[in-house]
């Protein structure tokens, strides 16, 4: 049997990994600058938390969840998204009691799904989850980080999806509302949001069956059954964006497939991923801590697929930090090993990426070797060199003729090369 990776389940090669890094190293910067601090959290959690959580009646509960029943009969799961665990573990150590918490993770999420371009089994996710804030002001952070980090990256082109779903009160009349409509109109839906009109039928709303959308049109609307607080809350989210210059657009029909959101959702969505357009999801979900056993905390986040925004930066060229050794050191003979050795470290401690040849062959073969490894400088140790403690610099990239350098004279001049690398982040 020939040994592969499972259904996916993917490997990320180095390119792909250096455009993760320019995504991850973005949105830690931003989530830092907004006052937010790492969490981590356990990859694997007992089922239970996530149909407390995410809803028994949700697909990932129902369909998507990897669970598993360990030698000691517990019933645990792959977490399938952070929120769950970041407010089991705020109140598990007393983070969420009468204070205030912003938090940000990373890390690989799990689904069951059909794999697809931009939809894996194993994906991962960036996320940020402000705690004990219920006023309009954290809705708008958060959303203006997901925009910050969207500049930092040069990425263009998303937009923004807003919705509110009101307070849990307004939420629940609006459901019962929307089902006895759905429930009259029963025989137009597909089989599926026919399922859905008893166990979710908000999820019917964003519905991509054009049976389904054509009931949807006239189905009664939330912003109709909010009340004057709830909409209140969603006017200065709206109006707070607008001073900030983040543009946005109304999507009435935007509900999130988890159980748990109130009042805010949003979604940032791009036309260059086919159906897998989604990149980030977020909004408010003030009663999910009470839910777990917290007591009455407010709270909002949300997490982006970095796996869809490496496919954006690969789309639209945007340009990553090169990851690649900058100077290869070829060096021959024995009696010059701990000298290229030496030279090596002082090339890293002075920050330099370097690769000392290993492997041996001769200077032709290592040249090749340093051609290949991306290196824009050789360094050359053989014995005359070490005899007058120089070093010859060949430049690997373009015509210029070797020279023979002190190895002092050597880092000075690959220092002053490095330094003005454009996209060193
Ligand atoms: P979708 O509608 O695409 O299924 P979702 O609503 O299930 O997304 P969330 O649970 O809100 O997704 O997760 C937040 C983000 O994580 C998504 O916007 C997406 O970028 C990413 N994501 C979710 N599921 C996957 C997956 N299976 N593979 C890759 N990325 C994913
Ligand atoms: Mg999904």
């Amino acid at each position: 049997m020939r040994l592969q990776s499972l259904r996916g389940f993917r490997d990320i090669l180095p390119d792909e990994a250096a455009r993760w890094q320019r995504i991850l190293d973005a949105a830690r910067a931003a989530a830092e600058a907004y006052g937010y601090r790492q969490i981590h959290l356990p990859l694997v959690e007992a089922t239970e938390l996530f149909k407390r959580s995410v809803g028994e009646a949700t697909d990932i509960v129902a369909k998507e969840m990897f669970s598993f029943r360990d030698r000691d009969k517990t019933d645990m799961s792959l977490r399938p998204e952070g929120t769950a665990s970041c407010v089991r573990a705020g109140i598990e150590h007393g983070l969420l009691h009468n204070q205030q918490q912003r938090l940000w993770y990373s890390g690989p999420m799990f689904r069951h799904e059909r794999p697809q371009a931009g939809r894996y089994r194993q994906f991962h996710q960036f996320g940020v989850e402000a705690f004990g804030m219920a006023d309009p002001a954290c809705d708008i952070e958060v959303i203006a980080m997901s925009a910050a980090i969207w500049r930092a990256l040069g990425l263009e082109g998303l937009t923004l999806e807003l919705n509110t779903l009101g307070s849990p009160e307004c939420r629940t009349r609006y459901r019962e509302q929307l089902r006895d409509f759905l429930r009259e109109h029963i025989d137009a839906l597909d089989a599926d949001a026919r399922e859905r009109v008893e166990t979710n039928p908000l999820r019917v709303l964003d519905s991509k069956h054009p049976d389904t959308r054509a009931v949807v049109a006239d189905a009664p609307r939330m912003a109709d059954s909010l009340s004057a607080e709830a909409r209140a809350h969603f006017e200065a989210v709206c109006a707070g964006l607008d001073g900030l210059g983040i543009a946005w657009t109304h999507n009435s029909n935007l509900v999130r497939g988890l159980d748990y959101y109130t009042h805010t959702v949003f979604e940032w969505t791009t036309d260059q991923l086919g159906a897998q357009g989604t990149v980030c999801a977020g909004g408010r979900y003030d009663g999910l801590v009470e839910q777990l056993g917290g007591g009455e905390v407010a709270a909002v986040g949300f997490a982006m697929g970095i796996e869809r925004l490496a496919l954006l930066l690969e789309q639209a060229e945007l340009p990553v930090a090169d990851s690649a050794p900058q100077v290869y050191l070829c060096w021959q003979g024995d009696d010059c090993l701990p000298a290229a050795q030496r030279i090596g470290e002082r090339l890293r401690a002075a920050g330099l990426r370097t690769v000392v040849n290993a492997g041996g062959g001769s200077f032709k073969a290592q040249f090749k070797r340093a051609d290949r490894s991306g290196a824009d400088w050789a360094l050359v140790l053989g014995p005359d060199e070490l005899a007058s403690d120089t070093l010859q610099l060949k430049s690997l990239r373009q015509r210029e003729p070797q020279r023979t350098l002190t190895v002092d004279e050597a880092l000075a001049q690959l220092g002053a090369d490095v330094a003005i690398d454009p996209i060193a982040v």
